[in-house]
């Protein structure tokens, strides 16, 4: 029940929204500077902000199973990309753990 081609993609990805949440987690980590007082860290959250809207984070892929081959896909898949079975709307229900 796996998918080469997901899994690769899935690791970068993963990658990628853990590297952004230790940044989130070190910004919220800098003090706030006091009213009206410049900041560098200022100017590092507005560009991170920036970057953020650049990168288009993407929530993680739903996957679910094949009922015949039991490759994963994506759930919104209406047709399995290992063996051209035709798959019914996948549901909640239908989606792999991560
Ligand atoms: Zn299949």
């Amino acid at each position: 029940m796996s998918n080469r081609y997901f899994e690769q993609r899935d690791v970068r990805r993963d990658g990628l929204r853990s590297a952004c949440a230790a940044m989130e987690d070190a910004l919220a980590h800098i003090p706030e500077p006091a009213f009206g007082e410049a900041s560098p860290a200022n100017d590092l959250r507005a560009r991170w902000a920036e970057l953020l809207v650049l990168i288009a984070m993407e929530p993680a892929r739903l996957l679910r199973a094949c009922p015949v081959c039991k490759q994963a896909g994506m759930l919104e898949a209406t047709r399995c990309m290992n063996c051209w079975t035709k798959l019914a709307v996948g549901t909640a229900s239908d989606v792999l753990p991560a």
